[in-house]
């Protein structure tokens, strides 16, 4: 099996420009002490919005990895795929984040229930799970419940898996199961029905990716009860390490943070709870870097600062359109917009302060930042302009993209404490 590091971090590109940027990231941390693996994902939805390949992908992480001289492993994550969409990245992507989140609450087969329900009485009755806060009870009924809701789910994922071990050969990929986009949050007892029932349908899952409470909106902080999330992490790693011995998952199975990216007050909680466990992560940017670029170009002044402008007063005119397939993930206050015009006036230091994610800076402005996070598009109709300015401005967005990644993701959590 090819084995995923225990910890690594999912780092999108929308463009393909900044492999290097972020491996450069990664090559500190590793200076610094920790290992972690880069992994590029991008979703099948971003491939489309911007007419990208996942070729491209697997080109610009291989160019960079041998550019910067990496050794150590770096992945290519076919990001939420489905049984639809898988085909394409086949030949290009060495982990595969299957996503069922869709299948979740569809009506199971009621003797595969049945059959789950005969197969796991250990699961039944009160079971105390080192790690966690309190015992789990389990009646009959919750697993007819819990099962009944996920095992479509699980099902789905199996075929997904068993269609890329037959295509790609069981030992050359990692998989990963998502559940995170949809509107209900999985306990901790139920992730670990969920692990006994992949491991029944031998899927060798290396990652999980659960829905946790709270809300993970693109590119901005957790809102939600910090303390209820610490507690949930916790069991939810706890309940990991029981299913690994019990079930015979994988060892190095662990949580897949779909975090939306900067989930600033989570990262402190977490940092500990993988210090006191030592259990793995994987933690899964959006594609912020994108907004790193926006920053770089903003910084270099001139033609820079002027296309960043553009950008800007584009995804204005085009904001419901743009914001449509995010709607569950962001939260804009239209009343915080500045309009195009006041953008226009702008130096580079209000530009990069409103968009750059300090929160300590009174420039900074989540609503701009999360309508340019939705508006990538813009860009990529942009073409040959953007990515052009791109080059132009490289000193100063590849800066931005290496000093974002490592300062703010990659040592709060991984190096701090
Ligand atoms: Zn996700």
């Amino acid at each position: 099996m090819l084995t995923l590091g225990k910890y690594s971090i999912g780092v999108g590109d929308r463009f393909a420009h900044q492999a290097k940027a972020q491996v450069q990231a990664c090559i500190l941390a590793a200076k610094s002490g920790v290992e972690v693996i880069p992994v590029w994902n991008k979703s099948n939805r971003e491939h489309t919005i911007i007419g990208s390949e996942p070729a491209s992908v697997r080109a610009a992480a291989d160019a960079a990895v041998r550019d910067l001289k990496w050794t150590k492993p770096y992945h290519v994550d076919a990001d939420h795929i489905r049984l639809e969409t898988v085909e394409r990245f086949l030949p290009s992507c060495d982990f595969y984040t299957i996503d069922v989140a869709d299948s979740i609450g569809q009506p199971a087969n009621a003797n595969a229930v049945k059959i789950f329900t005969t197969r796991h009485p250990e699961l039944l009755g009160t079971l105390s799970i080192p790690g966690t806060a309190e015992p789990f009870t389990t009646t009959p009924a919750d697993i007819q419940r819990i099962i009944g809701k996920y095992l479509k789910a699980v099902k789905d994922a199996s075929e997904i898996y068993h269609k890329i071990a037959w295509s790609k050969g069981s030992d050359n990929f990692i998989t990963e199961v998502s559940m995170d986009e949809t509107d209900q949050p999985q306990s901790p007892q139920e992730l670990l029905l969920i692990l006994a029932a992949l491991a029944d349908e031998g899927v060798p899952v290396q990652t999980i990716a659960p829905k946790f409470t709270g809300r993970f909106n693109k590119g901005v902080d957790y809102v939600g009860d910090v303390v209820q999330f610490e507690r949930e992490f916790r069991n939810d790693l706890a309940v990991i390490a029981y299913a690994v011995k019990k079930f015979r998952l994988p060892a190095n199975l662990k949580l897949s943070v779909h975090s939306g990216s900067d989930k600033f007050s989570l990262y402190g909680p977490m940092q500990r709870a993988l210090h006191d466990t030592g259990a793995g992560i994987h933690l899964k940017t959006a594609g912020t870097t994108w907004l790193e670029e926006v920053i770089g170009l903003a910084e270099s002044g001139g033609e820079g600062l002027a296309l960043a402008k553009v950008i800007y007063a584009k995804a204005l005119t085009k904001k419901d359109e743009l914001c449509a397939p995010y709607a569950a993930v962001i939260d804009i206050d239209a009343a915080k917009l500045p309009t195009a015009d006041e953008v226009y006036e702008w130096r580079s230091e209000q530009f990069v302060g409103a968009l750059r994610h300090d929160q300590a800076n009174p420039l900074f402005n989540p609503s701009l930042r999360q309508l340019i996070h939705v508006g990538f598009k813009i860009a990529a109709q942009m073409g040959e302009q953007y990515l052009q300015m791109l080059k132009t401005c490289e000193a100063s967005v590849s800066r931005n993209v290496t000093t974002n990644l490592f300062d703010r993701h990659l040592k709060p959590l991984f190096l701090q404490g």
